[in-house]
């Protein structure tokens, strides 16, 4: 295991050790996210990975930290850290790119303040099951590698089971890692993790940048390409219907990978203000609101970065509002690109947008599955769609063919496409909270591995998936997620 983020300034972080539980239980390992790790020597040795990934053995090479980050929670500046989380190093893949290993759920830190350093494991085995459905998505995320029962109890609304999950990311550099640096007061240690931040995930976009003798200076480029990818991943969240939950600028990574999964859930009728975190009362991370969030993220990302974008602070602000203008940009042709691939366009063209829109609007109206739609029109049964009756119908399904015709040489790799853009399955909220609650009150999996297989290869159109389809609209209409995990 390697340590680089403790190279960095002091103050980023701090040494702390995971919690000892006696009787530490592996509940799930992902044998094939541990291959694509290097983890092969840990294939049939259960004892020694449940005592890895629950903190219990700590070999000489782990040095486990705490890392300090402030965030914008709901608009609100608060100084933060991993107050349950232990980075207990970083590992270098066989191919070669060097990621976290984080424990979640692993006791306090110097960062708790007065929570109690614990995690359930119901919200642990939601986060495992959604990253992987992400990941299966093709959606940029955090990964889950394991998720440990610790057989002792974490005390919420309830007593419950309580767990560890481990974490593997690119890196956990938030917004709020920069805004929390920025605090310091401390040019050197802004830059010394700006650096950091272009080593591990921008050398490329910034030394291209640099060599193109763009009049942009390096941190400029480095916030333009933090921008650039954090546009494209909110489009494909909102190509599948994702809905973050709690877009605080300290769950948003650096790298441009989605993170925090503890509100989130998937759409079911299409509506833009769509919102199921039971905190989020004035809809401000809703499902269309997300963009924006996005781009006010960013801003604060370049306020944290102000300092060190350029000596002459008038040039340094027309350099933000740049990138800031390119966000809009970017993240709209992200957006049609997405939406086009979906109805089987290939790349967005003059004129799509409009299609678009008329369907959008339809759906809305008549409170159509979002899921659902994509897949009807995938497989050319438009007849049970609530808005199939429309005049207007016929003849928008004989511009989107035309197009389709121009872009593909015939129906049949129309098909194929559109069924590599619109999922079979999503992790629908009723099916994961039964999977959920068999786990923690039954204790059985079966039902969780089950859903697991179905939303790691969401694309492969099975007789299993498509038996998912229809949503149970009543049974979800008052859904609701919590942020107490
Ligand atoms: P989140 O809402 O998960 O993004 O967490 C916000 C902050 O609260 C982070 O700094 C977490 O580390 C911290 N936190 C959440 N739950 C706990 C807990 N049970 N004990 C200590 N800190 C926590
Ligand atoms: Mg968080």
């Amino acid at each position: 295991m390697e340590h680089s983020y403790t190279f960095l300034d002091k103050r980023l972080y701090a040494y702390c050790t995971p919690q000892q539980r006696k009787y530490p239980e592996m509940v799930i390992y992902n044998e094939k996210l541990g291959a694509a790790l290097g983890l092969d020597h840990l294939k049939d040795k259960p004892l020694e990975r449940t005592a890895i990934f629950s903190g219990q053995q700590l070999f000489e090479e782990m040095q486990p930290i705490a890392q300090a980050y402030a965030g914008h929670q709901f608009g609100h500046f608060t100084m933060l850290g991993d107050g349950r989380a232990h980075l207990i190093g970083e590992i270098k893949t066989p191919s070669g790119q060097l990621v976290d290993c984080m424990l979640k759920g692993s006791g306090q830190t110097d960062y708790s303040r007065r929570g109690d350093g614990l995690a359930a494991l119901g919200p642990m085995l939601r986060e495992y099951l959604i990253s992987e459905a992400m990941a299966g998505l093709l959606i940029p995320t955090s990964r889950s590698l394991a998720v440990v029962a610790t057989k002792e109890k974490v005390y919420r609304e309830k007593p419950l089971a309580g767990a560890v999950l481990t974490r593997i990311a690119s890196s956990h550099l938030r917004v709020g890692t920069f805004q929390y640096a920025a605090t310091l007061q401390d040019r050197d240690a802004l830059k010394s993790l700006a650096d950091y931040a272009i080593h591990r995930h921008y050398r490329d976009e910034v030394e291209r940048g640099l060599a193109s003798g763009a009049q942009t200076a390096k941190y400029l480029l480095f916030l333009q390409a933090v921008s650039r990818r954090q546009a494209r991943l909110i489009a494909k969240w909102l190509s599948v219907g994702f809905i973050h939950g709690v877009m605080n600028t300290d769950n948003m990574l650096i790298s441009g990978e989605t993170m925090d999964y503890g509100p989130c859930a998937f759409m079911n009728p299409y509506h833009p203000q769509t919102v199921f975190s039971s905190i989020d009362t004035q809809g401000r991370y809703a499902y269309g609101n997300q963009p924006y969030m996005g781009k006010w993220n960013l801003a604060k990302l370049a306020e944290a970065l102000l300092p060190i974008l350029d000596e002459d602070k008038t040039k340094a602000l027309e350099g933000v509002s740049r990138v800031l203008v390119e966000y809009d940009e970017v993240f709209s042709k992200a957006y049609m690109d997405e939406m086009a691939a979906k109805l089987g366009l290939g790349e967005a063209e003059e004129g799509d947008g409009e299609l678009i829109q008329t369907l959008l609007q339809w759906m809305e109206h008549f409170q159509a599955d979002f899921t659902e739609t994509f897949i009807k029109l995938t497989l050319r049964e438009v007849d049970s769609l609530p808005f199939a009756a429309l005049p207007e119908f016929s003849s928008w399904q004989e511009k989107i063919s035309t197009h389709q015709r121009k872009a593909h040489a015939d129906f049949t790799e129309v098909e194929t496409a559109m069924k590599r853009a619109n999922p079979a399955v999503i992790p629908r909220n009723h099916l994961v909270e039964s999977a959920l609650q068999q786990a923690t009150e039954k204790t059985s999996l079966s039902e969780f591995h089950h859903l697991l297989e179905l939303i790691q290869a969401p694309f492969s159109y099975s007789k299993e998936q498509l038996a998912c389809v229809p949503a149970p609209l009543e049974a979800e209409k008052n859904y609701r997620t919590y942020c107490g995990t």
